[in-house]
């Protein structure tokens, strides 16, 4: 590891009430191992603290806008949308029980850890970096983790045709990678794409669209097209701009030029180049908020999936879930969901009407099959992610998780890989076996990219996560709407996290909508909707002086 990169301590953990004792979760997963969203997931049984509703916590008092206030609340899915209102909730002694389809808890943030002859090595489902601009869902992420945190510097970096760049894309490394001739060309098609916006306004629909406005055409093809399109499937003109509005709002060659030589009003604080870390993995995020919920006497109830929602009047009144011993009845007071919106929507009985449904199943998902590769080697590169662009490279970024923490892998001559692809169901690559999908690896790693050899190779298995992207195809937002109208109808029903809701949330809107529904059901008043709706670059963050301490 080279200096710089060291992952270090947190510096200012504190000793959260949430701290406590810790598990060991998260078994070595099996080959080809599935995690599906929606969770059609098989598994033996399990279940995580006590059993039943009535543990003697606070009862319901009073009712606002439909939620009973304190009342017993049932939570479906425990990924962290889910296990953070179940955790906060469970602080303030209100009676919580969450349902999770699947064996094990953390969802598509969980960390799964493989056992060799070498020692042990653990695997993000490609790596989760903590970050937000929200200083109170920082308090929480220190409070959980505690003294598991790391701070790690991030270094990541866009290769393209044999060359490197940063990433996120920072103009002058650009264009000095792409030589004078092609970077006076971008500058030029640049200057002019701005004066005709200015000229003629065009609304932005398309991500094309919205990237072409940011930086320009040339720069739009080098450098996001190619990634783009892998990710997503689709050409850039036939996804929705909201998604590049979400994710880099704010962000163009013009705010680049004008933040380096206008002073901008605010200190500008870029939650770029540091992250924090939990040692051992993301998931022991979701396990140590698993076990505050279980250690404040409320349940996670695992291999229990929700197969009917219920619904009197304007009311959820129950659940019909599956376990191991057959189907049961769950009843509350408040219900949460962060199961996919548009599996909610098509298992309320009585059955919501026609257009919901129609609606709910034209929305699309993208899936993630991960290569975790393991190899007797130190370090392949210093990068926290390499993104891929070249076509003929089949996937799309890696990450090395001994550069986030070294507790990643069994010891200093180790490192390991883990290779995300960008899939559909049916597609060339989702029929890929996990021995060709681990054989294209090392050929691309070995042969394209010269990264490592192959007898460096000790073992290689796949992740397969369905449903891990909600696909923003053009006209997607009206299709959610509806859903969302229809589900909006429940007054005792709220929806959380990236799946619950179909946006682009990464864990910290994630957790977000999951601590605002807890707060209402503590008798607050919080709108989920206005959750990551920000009007800025979500990496960047403006603050009056003195820098808060979210990135110290
Ligand atoms: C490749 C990749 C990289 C990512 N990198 C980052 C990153 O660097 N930083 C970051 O902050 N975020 C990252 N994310 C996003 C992050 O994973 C999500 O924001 C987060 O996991 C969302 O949490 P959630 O609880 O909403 O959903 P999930 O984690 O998917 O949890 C949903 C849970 O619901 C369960 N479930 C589904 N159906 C049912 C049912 N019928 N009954 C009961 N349970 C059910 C599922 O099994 C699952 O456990 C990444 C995601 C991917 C795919």
């Amino acid at each position: 590891m080279q200096d710089g990169q060291t992952p270090t301590p947190d510096r200012t953990a504190p000793n959260g009430a949430g701290a406590t004792a810790v598990n060991a979760h998260g078994d070595a997963a099996a080959s080809g191992t599935e995690i599906d969203a929606t969770g059609h997931h098989e598994g033996v049984g399990g279940q995580r603290g006590v059993a039943g509703g009535g543990n003697g916590f606070g009862t319901a008092t009073a009712t606002r806008g439909g939620t009973r206030v304190g009342g017993r609340t049932v939570i479906m899915g425990a990924g962290p949308a889910g296990l953070c209102p179940a955790y906060v909730l469970s602080k303030a002694g209100v009676p919580t029980v969450v349902l999770e389809k699947a064996p094990f808890v953390g969802g598509l943030a969980r960390t799964i850890k493989r056992q060799t002859e070498h020692g042990e090595f653990k695997f993000d489902i490609g790596g989760h970096r903590w970050f937000t601009k929200n200083d109170a869902l920082n308090d929480l992420f220190r409070e959980v983790v505690a003294d598991e945190l790391l701070w790690v510097n991030r270094i990541s970096r866009i290769y393209f045709d044999g060359k490197y760049v940063d990433y996120p894309l920072k103009i002058g490394n650009a264009l000095q990678a792409i030589g004078p001739v092609t970077a006076a060309r971008a500058m030029a098609d640049y200057g002019r794409i701005r004066v005709q916006h200015r000229l003629r306004p065009e609304p932005i629909l398309s991500m094309k669209d919205a990237y072409v406005d940011q930086y320009g055409p040339t720069l739009y093809k080098l450098f996001f097209e190619r990634y783009s399109e892998k990710v997503w499937g689709l050409p850039c003109d036939e996804v929705s701009g909201d998604w590049v509005s979400q994710r880099t709002k704010g962000m163009s060659i013009m705010t680049a030029v004008k933040d380096a030589v206008v002073p901008s009003k605010g200190k500008v604080v870029s939650l770029i180049d540091e992250f924090m870390y939990p040692r051992d993995g993301f998931g022991r995020f979701s396990e140590r908020m698993a076990d505050g919920v279980t250690g404040l006497g409320n349940e996670i109830r695992l291999n229990t999936g929700v197969e009917r929602v219920h619904r009197e009047g304007n009311r959820v009144t129950a659940l019909t879930v599956s376990t191991e011993h057959g189907q049961e009845r769950v009843e509350g007071d408040n219900f949460i969901s962060s199961i996919p919106l548009t599996l909610l929507a098509q298992i309320v009985e009585p059955a919501a009407p026609a257009a919901v449904l129609d609606a709910a199943k034209s929305l699309t998902y993208r899936n993630v099959i991960t290569v975790n590769l393991m190899l007797k080697k130190r370090q392949v590169t210093n990068d926290t992610w390499l993104y891929v662009h070249d076509r003929n490279i089949l996937f799309g970024r890696f990450h090395e998780p001994k550069n986030w923490s070294a507790a990643m892998v069994p010891g200093e001559d180790y490192t390991s890989l883990v290779i995300e692809y960008f899939c559909s169901f049916g597609d060339q690559i989702w029929g890929m076996s996990e021995e060709e999908l681990v054989e294209r690896s090392i050929k691309h790693l070995v042969e394209d990219m010269g990264f490592i050899a192959r007898d460096e190779v000790i073992g290689g298995f796949t992740i397969r996560a369905p449903r891990s992207y909600p696909v923003y195809t053009m006209g997607y937002e009206n299709a959610v709407q509806l859903v969302k109208d229809y589900v909006a109808e429940m007054e005792n029903l709220q929806i959380v996290g990236r799946y619950g809701t179909f946006r682009y949330n990464n864990t910290d809107h994630s957790i977000e909508t999951g601590l605002l529904a807890a707060k209402n059901i503590l008798g607050e008043q919080h709108d989920l909707d206005q959750v990551n709706a920000d009007q800025e670059y979500h990496e960047i963050k403006r603050v009056r002086e003195p820098v808060g301490s979210a990135t110290a």
